[in-house]
């Protein structure tokens, strides 16, 4: 037997939390044909593992790849921040927004040399945009045409439907008879819940609601207690997640290691008051006389939660000098005026990202450590250097290997590779990857555990990891010896397909 690729002596971590074992892994083009014993057989390439762990490739499940306004797969398909992670899948098309039409998207992306494997959820507000159902409660004529454009991004390959940033008109109704569609074709139901703060046990409920009405099984995206009205939250969180799984229903949640969440400027700004703006014109509007009020209001309100205007630290995607690192407070205070008025007039100028550092550390350790969640970035492709980037673009993987379990203590290696890989895989349907079985396609990761280690920081974030030499893609060596291949081998990954 001659192999394409053959994998010498490293250990292998299956992915399913078996413990971990010494053994070659033989590869025929893109599929695992072997894995033992195999000192005598000859092979095409080889790599030596030795005292290293060969794993899965990592699974993202909760990714912003497809998001255009910052590069995007279509404009930046090349980038390795994920694949230098060991990321060897994405599922983009999350919190509610996707491309549109899926089928369309994919057929381009298939075109690109991108590094990783990419599948995508198709975003119910996209879809609801699509179905130009407008700012109030969705009739039963738009419900039915938004379930036709689900069956089609069904149809198309997507892996479920996504929610977030729904404003108060959108029910819960709606959203559960729009995600039956998802549900008859096997696919899932991930949400950006209403609300991660205060109110998040109402909006678990809603979740959990729309999960077992509509038959899809949920995903808690990116599950944290969100400011300070909901640090203390964090067991009854748990606890209702616990109740709805021994009713029956399979709901589970991905976590990013990190405290600080990514998001726009904006949302300092109650969504009801940009949505009144832009009824009347444009977000310039939240300056008119009847509606400043309420905006000051709604914005001392958002910064009291998050701790303060120190809290929150301005990344921009395209450089701005002027804001680029710095804080609310800081910011405002160059511009001599109050926060919510610096955080205001930043909203009005558009599309402005900052990070929200409003999560406490023994919270983000409690989720990571439920049985019921996994690893997931909540990332994007990022263009080595360019902007400010939030850590976990270049770091979420190996920190949740590296930082939590081996140097914290919170897992072993084969709970934490369990995390990364096949519990996203068997969630999400990927029933050829995510575990080292003979005959499952070759996406392997081979890291060091003594070595692993994120090494983007909040401070100077543009940093790929430490301690992951190789990563192999469909049977092909994507990264060797810490440095990408010339090949670009990801694919288009569809439902079933
Ligand atoms: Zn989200």
């Amino acid at each position: 037997m001659t192999f394409d690729l053959l994998i010498r002596g490293g250990t292998i971590v299956d992915g399913t939390g078996a413990a971990g074992y010494v053994a070659d892994v033989g590869i025929v083009g893109d599929r695992i044909h072997a894995i033992g014993d195999l000192s005598a057989a000859e092979a095409a390439d080889s790599i030596d593992a030795t005292g290293l762990i060969v794993a899965p490739g990592f699974i993202d499940v909760h990714n912003h790849a497809n998001n255009e306004m910052d590069g995007g797969i279509l404009n930046i398909p090349g980038v390795e921040n994920q694949v230098r992670q060991g990321v060897t899948t994405l599922i983009a098309g999350n919190c509610g927004g996707s491309p549109w039409p899926i089928d369309e998207h994919l057929e381009a992306v298939a075109e690109l040399p991108i590094r990783q494997n990419y599948g995508l959820l198709v975003g119910m507000d996209t879809v609801r945009a699509e179905a130009e159902v407008g700012a109030e409660p969705a009739n039963d004529e738009q419900i039915a045409r938004m379930q036709d454009l689900i069956r089609e991004a069904m149809d198309a390959g997507a892996f479920g439907v996504s929610t977030g940033y729904f404003p108060d008109f959108v029910t819960t109704d709606e959203i559960a008879r729009v995600a039956e569609p998802a549900a008859e074709a096997g696919g899932l139901y991930a949400t950006h819940m209403r609300s991660e703060a205060g109110p998040i046990l109402e909006a678990l409920q809603e979740a959990i609601a729309v999960g077992e009405r509509s038959g899809c099984p949920v995903q808690i995206s990116h599950i944290k207690c969100w400011g300070r009205h909901a640090w203390d939250l964090v067991d009854d969180v748990l606890e209702m997640i616990e109740a709805a799984r021994e009713r029956g229903l399979d709901i589970t949640a991905d976590r990013y290691p990190y405290v600080a969440s990514f998001s726009g400027v904006a949302n300092v700004i109650p969504s009801r008051l940009r949505i009144e703006a832009g009824r009347r014109g444009g977000l310039e509007h939240l300056r008119d006389d009847d509606l400043i009020d309420e905006v000051r209001e709604g914005a001392e309100a958002f910064i009291d939660e998050i701790g303060g205007p120190q809290n929150l630290v301005f990344a921009p995607l395209e450089p701005m000098p002027k804001i680029d690192g710095k804080n609310l407070h800081e910011v405002a205070q160059e511009r001599d005026q109050e926060p919510w008025r610096t955080a205001m007039e930043l909203t009005i100028q558009g599309s402005v990202s900052c990070m929200f550092f409003v999560m406490r550390e023994e919270n983000v350790r409690r989720f990571m450590q439920h049985p019921a969640v996994f690893a997931a970035s909540d990332g994007h492709l990022r263009v080595l250097g360019k902007g400010v980037s939030h850590p976990r673009n270049y770091g979420t993987f190996p920190r949740w290997i590296g930082h939590y379990g081996r140097d914290e203590g919170l897992f072993t290696v084969e709970e934490v590779v369990r995390k990364c890989t096949s519990m996203p895989a068997r969630k999400y349907g990927l029933h050829d990857r995510g575990e080292l079985t003979p005959r499952r396609i070759a996406d392997i990761t081979i890291f060091s555990w003594e070595e692993i280690r994120d090494t983007a920081t909040f401070e100077d974030p543009h940093h790929y990891p430490d301690g992951i030499p190789h990563v192999i893609v469909a049977g092909k060596v994507a990264v060797r010896d810490g440095d990408v291949t010339d090949g670009a081998y990801g694919r288009v990954l569809r439902r079933r397909s």
